[in-house]
This record gives C-alpha cells, structure tokens and sequence, in this order.
C-alpha cells in the first residue's frame, strides 16, 4: 500500500463531503476524499439546493401540518412503491437533523419553506449563498479546518477486496493526474459517495433508450465509473432504468431560460401554444409528456410577477438567455405568441384557461388547488424555451439503513459504505424535487459514522 487512512471517500460532492466531516468527527484519525475532477462539488454544486425536510418549527410557522412519517409516505408514493420503505423512513426521519447538522456547520438557511419544482409539499428550504454550492463551500472550510485532505484529479478505478466477490474491502487503487497509480488503504472503511451517471450517454441510453438523445444538467465527472466498479466487487443495484430528466435549454443553445422554479407561477406549453401536462406533475410525467410534443419542445411562460420572483435566484441566467435569444418578452398574450411563433389564439385560450381556474380551482388538466393561486395577467409576459435534460439516476447500488452496501446475495459487503447518487432504492422510479439534498446529506452523514466506528 502507498498509504493507510482509517476512511477513504470517494467523491467530493455534497454526500462524500458530509461523510468525511462526519467520519472525522466519530473519531477517525485520518480521513481522506478521492476527487477524479479538479474541483469539488460534483452535481451538488449544480442543484437548486432545495433541502425537504419535516421539520415542526418550519411547517408550524407555514401553518400546514406535516410530519416524517408523511414525507416518507409522499416520497414512496411518488417512486411508485419501488423505493426501499426501511430507507426512505430513515432519510425522511433524519433529514429535519441533517438540515440542523449542515447548520452547526456554517450552513445557513432562508427563513421560509416553499414547495419547490416538483417537490409535490410545501417542505424545501433554500440555503443562503449559491444554491447547491453554499453546502460544498461550508463543507469544504470544515474540511480545511479539521484538516482532512482532498486529493483532487485522483481518480478511483478500483475498489480492492479480500478477494473479488467476498471478504472484506481493504481499500483503493486510483490513477491520478500525470499517471501515477497509488494503493491506498482504508483500515475502518470505503464510503461510495461518487454520484450518478446521468452524464453517461451509453449507460443512460442502455437503460432507456429515449435518454441517448438528450443533454444533461450533470457535472461531466457524473458517468458512473464507480458503480460499476462496485458491481465488479459484487455489489447489488437496483433502479437503474429510472432515469430523470428535468427542463432544461435545447441542445445547441448556449444560454437556457430559467422560469419554472415556482410551480404556482408558470404554464407549460407545446409548440402549437397549447398546455398538454399539469406543471405540478411527477418529474417523471413530465418528462414522458414532454419527450411527446413536438420537437420535444415546451414553452415556460409567467407574467410580469412570475418573473420578478425568479430575480433573486434566477435572475442572471434570465438575463443571459434574454440577449441571446431562448427567452423572450412582450406586452401582450398575442404579441408573446407572435414572437415566438405560436398560433395566437392557443396560447389566449391556454393562458386564459388558466386565470379562470385560479378563480375556480379546477384546472382542466388537474392542477393542484395549492398551485392554483397567481394568475398570469401582468404585462409583461414571458416565454423561454426548453427541452429535457437527463438529471438524475434514481438507480445505483443497494445499501441497508447504515449504508453499508449490500452484494447481489444480500450480504453486506464488509468495510464498504455508500451514499449519495451512487445508490439505489431511495427514490423508486422517481425522486421528488427537493429528496435528493435530503439524501446526500442524510445518507452522506450514515455512511460516514458507521465507517468510522467500523475497524477491521
Ligand atoms: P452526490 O450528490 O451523491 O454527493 P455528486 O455528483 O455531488 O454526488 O458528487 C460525486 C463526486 O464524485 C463528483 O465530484 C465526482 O467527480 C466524483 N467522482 C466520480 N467518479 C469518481 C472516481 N472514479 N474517483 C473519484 N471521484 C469520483
């Protein structure tokens, strides 16, 4: 071996981070990150960073009720009964402690809960700072600060067994940056915490065909080299095929609008001016009701309050795309269509249709009552282009409620932990806007703990 750790994470995103704080703080002595890129971050970075979690003195303060128990329910539901109930009620259980837990560790929160982009409850929180990037940029002080090394443009190839499908895991091999190749050895364990795979055209498109077509949101370090490593050394998957897919700009176009992030504020419509989904959908109806439209194509549109709410967090990609033209303004309903080249009279009806399901609470296509509450009415009106974007892999490989990872018998892998985008079975066939910060911090902090307290 070239070097002895007590835990070895692989990854530096928002579970790996969490897990070697966390496996630091049990105890271990020393405790590394193996990053492939040369940054930290991963998709973490990238998301919203809208965090769900139950927690009494928020949904109290919002006046709705709601509990641990109901966020679990609402999330199997929602993965169609395929998520792993034993996990999904540990992640909803210990979410309101991760979001107290990323605070005892600099991170600071927005004093309100909202439901965000099909988030299906009024129970994400923002943290303050860039989105995704506040947690990483916290994260990454701590590190400095309890003096845990990231080895970054050191990438893992190998998880190292006893032997290749039984015994304990004693470590990694990793190619780094120039060349050179290191074995690095993990005395208590190896926390998995690489993230997911929707960057990887072959693999997103061996699970779902319909996938090899898109573009991604994803950091390009997301293809999902580790899960196979894991599966080389055993480890079970499952939920591979649950790819999900997000709005996003259309292919070739540099500067993507951003106007979908308040459910109760923006239509879709297909490129004949028409509403064809209810924007509150599952994100994995939407994704199959917009691969269906034309081209592929929808249309966000808000009015003149819609747009002004979008300021703070969307604000300069809203002016980007407004120079280079994938989002597109007018006074009027008529001159929008015109502009972008839409039957007038559709898009009236659609936006019309609309307003009076507000005063009604009926919308045709099933809109929920709570999102039925800001008509579109106020000039200007705006309209931005998109497609969908692979996001995220529900699938990954199986781990039990510590998150040590189980193998394709059913065993636990001893020594071996995971976290994050790179498991399976928490979010079933589709994950719930807002679940997956939960995840990565929850789960993130498991893995950490139990690796710590695990020596061989
Ligand atoms: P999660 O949300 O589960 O934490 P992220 O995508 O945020 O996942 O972070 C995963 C990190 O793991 C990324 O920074 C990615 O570059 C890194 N990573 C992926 N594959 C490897 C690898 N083979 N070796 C080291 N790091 C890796």
């Amino acid at each position: 071996w070239d070097d002895t750790y007590n835990v070895i994470v692989i990854g530096a995103g928002g579970a790996g981070l969490s897990a070697a704080v966390s496996a630091k703080e049990a105890g271990c002595k020393k405790v590394v990150v193996l990053e492939k890129m040369m940054f930290a971050g991963g998709n973490t970075i990238r998301a919203g960073g809208g965090f769900n979690a139950a927690i009494k003195a928020d949904y109290e303060k919002a006046g709705i009720k709601d509990s641990p128990d109901l966020h679990a329910q609402q999330t199997l539901a929602a993965g169609d009964g395929r998520g792993d109930p034993v996990l999904v009620h540990q992640l909803t259980e210990k979410a309101p402690e991760s979001v107290q837990w990323l605070k005892d560790h600099g991170v600071k929160f927005e004093d309100h809960i909202y439901q965000i982009y099909a988030g299906l409850y009024k129970r994400a929180r923002n943290p303050i700072g860039p989105r995704g990037g506040a947690y990483i940029k916290a994260l990454l002080e701590v590190c400095k600060k309890e003096d845990i090394p990231i080895l970054y443009n050191t990438r893992v190839v190998e998880i190292i067994r006893e032997h290749q499908l039984s015994g304990r895991v004693l470590g990694v091999k990793v190619e780094q940056k120039g060349g050179k190749t290191l074995y690095l050895r993990a005395l208590n364990g190896v926390v998995a915490a690489a993230g997911g795979f929707a960057a990887n055209d072959r693999l997103t498109a061996i699970h779902d065909p319909r996938m090899g077509q898109l573009d991604t949101t994803n950091h390009p370090g997301a293809t999902g080299d580790v899960l196979i490593d894991l599966v080389d050394i055993g480890a079970g998957t499952r939920g591979l095929d649950y790819i999900q897919c997000i709005p996003g700009g259309v292919p070739g176009e540099k500067h993507a609008p951003n106007l979908f992030t308040h459910v109760d504020r923006f239509l879709f419509v297909n490129l004949d001016g028409k509403r064809f989904i209810k924007e509150d959908a599952r994100r994995d109806v939407l994704r199959d009701a917009m691969l269906d439209q034309p081209k592929a194509i929808a249309w966000t549109i808000v009015d003149a309050d819609g747009f002004e709410q979008l300021k703070n967090s969307k604000g300069p990609e809203n002016e980007v795309a407004l120079k280079t033209g994938t989002l597109y303004y007018a006074d009027s309903i008529e001159d929008l269509a015109k502009k972008i080249g839409v039957p007038a009279n559709n898009l009236k009806e659609a936006v019309d249709t609309y307003n009076k399901a507000v005063d009604t609470k009926k919308d045709p296509l099933g809109r929920a009552e709570g999102v039925l509450v800001n008509k579109i009415i106020k000039a200007p009106f705006y309209a931005g282009r998109v497609t969908m974007k692979r996001h995220h892999t529900m699938g990954g490989v199986i781990i039990n409620k510590d998150a040590q990872v189980i193998d394709r018998r059913g065993n636990v892998v001893p020594g071996l932990y995971a976290a994050g985008e790179v498991t399976g079975g928490i979010h079933g066939t589709n994950s719930v806007g807002g679940n997956a910060m939960a995840d990565i911090f929850t789960y993130g902090r498991i893995a950490g703990v139990n690796a710590a307290k695990n020596p061989a």
